[in-house]
Order: C-alpha cells, then structure tokens, then sequence
C-alpha cells in the first residue's frame, strides 16, 4: 500500500542565542492510509516542531516530507495551503476555537472557506455526531473543556481530511472528558478512514494507537507494540 505521509532524512535546525540548535536529527517514518499513529517522547525532545513539518505548517532544513504522494518542497505557499485545507486538519491541546463565534459557527467556519457545500446542515450533523446538538449556539466560553475540544473535533473532520494531527488533544482535560475525546478520535479514525498521527503523554491513549514511536532528542525510535503488562515478568 502506498503511504499516505513519507517523511525521509529530515532534519530542523534552528538559529538560537546560544548558537544553532538541531531540534530533529534525521527522522524517517512512513505512514499507511487509515493507520493511527502516536508520537510519545520526553517534553522539548521535538515532537511539535516534528508534526507541524508534517502538517505543511513549518518547513525542514533538510530532507522530504510528503503527503498523499505530494512532495511538500516542490509546492509554493499559496498550493501548501490548499493542501493543508484538502487533505488535513489539526486538533490542538488549547482546542483553538474562535472566543466569538459559536459552537456551530466555529465548525462551518473552516468548510465554508474551503467551499465545502451545504454547511450549515453537515456542521450541525457532525456536532450531532460529538453529542453537542445541544451546545450549537453556545460560546467557547459557555463550553466545557471537553465540550470545546469536540467542537475541534467536528471542526477537524467536516472536511473529510486524509489525515488528522492532534498535538496533545487531551492534555487540558480530565480523565472522563479525555476518555471521551478519544473515544470519539478513534471511532471517527476507524469510520472514516482518516489517517491519525498524534502528540500525546497520555500512555492509555498512546496504547489505543496501531503503532507507537518514541522522540528521544530529535530522534524516533519504533516502540515494541507487545502491552508492558504483558512483557513484564515474562522473561526470567
Ligand atoms: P516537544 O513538542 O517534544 O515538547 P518541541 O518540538 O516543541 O518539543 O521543541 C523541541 C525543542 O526545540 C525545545 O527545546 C524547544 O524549546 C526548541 N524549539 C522549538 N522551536 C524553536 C524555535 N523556533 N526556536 C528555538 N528553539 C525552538
Ligand atoms: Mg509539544
């Protein structure tokens, strides 16, 4: 099967007070279509810098990364962005909605810049889908914590991405809103068949993931896919 991101020998440096600083040291990584994936690692190891150079957010220093067979370096902005809006969404830690639009605005919003038909009734379908049909008309602020990231979630997912990337989705909640989110994360990943490629702390959720890699200093490593629980005590 072909890969929907391919990300070969990419490396990010960046210039710092104390000299240049390589965030990312030569990273590889294949990602097949409707695979979740989850990118676990130390805090300040790269993982954002990492998934926003693969969301066509940030550039590399060096090597490629493309997506759905596009390689991003031969795209200039204007074509990087409708490549953005086409194939991908991102759900973010903070959850990024918009403080004066509500729940139902915050969702059309993003499909009707990408011309996306019928908005209105798709964006109250999907908030139906996150179980929000009773918040379409609430402010961010009106909203749970939980509540505001599955208006992302809808958000995210009216386009029909290929890919969703979520840094951190439930590193503002509690554990029951977080269960929830993920829930939803992992039934639409299998529903829709959208590409997952996650950012988290959270070990339950990573273990949710079909494959696990870890960020060590600009590094990825693959993670054995065995349960810890079952690995330990198993070998003498
Ligand atoms: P993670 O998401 O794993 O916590 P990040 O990708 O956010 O890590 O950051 C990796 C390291 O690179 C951190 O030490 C961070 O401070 C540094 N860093 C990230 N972007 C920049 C930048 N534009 N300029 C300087 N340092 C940066
Ligand atoms: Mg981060």
């Amino acid at each position: 099967m072909n890969s929907v991101i391919k990300v070969s020998q990419l490396t990010k440096q960046v210039e710092t007070q104390e000299g240049p600083l390589k965030i990312l040291k030569g990273i590889d990584l294949d990602v097949k279509p409707g695979e979740s994936l989850a990118i676990v690692g130390p805090s300040g190891s790269g993982k954002s810098t990492l998934l926003g150079i693969i969301a066509a957010l940030d550039t590399p220093s060096e090597g490629e990364v493309s997506i759905d067979g596009v390689n991003l370096a031969q795209l200039d902005e204007e074509q990087k962005a409708a490549l953005r809006k086409r194939s991908t969404s991102f759900v973010f830690q903070s959850f990024m909605l918009v403080d004066t639009l509500t729940a139902l605005e915050n969702v059309m919003l993003p499909a009707e810049l990408a011309g996306v038909q019928g908005v209105k009734q798709r964006a109250e379908q999907w908030l139906e889908r996150v179980g929000l049909s009773h918040r379409l008309h609430h402010l961010p602020n009106q909203l749970s914590g939980g509540e505001q990231q599955r208006v992302a979630l809808a958000r995210a997912f009216i386009s029909q991405p290929k890919v969703l990337f979520a840094d951190e989705p439930t590193g503002n909640l509690d554990p029951a809103n977080g269960d929830k989110v993920a829930d939803l994360l992992f039934e639409l990943n299998q529903d829709q068949q959208t590409t997952l490629i996650l950012v988290t702390h959270d070990q339950k959720l990573a273990a949710r993931c079909e494959r696990q890699v870890r960020m060590v200093e600009g590094q990825l490593h693959e993670v054995s896919s065995a349960p810890i629980n079952l690995v330990v005590g198993e070998t003498g």
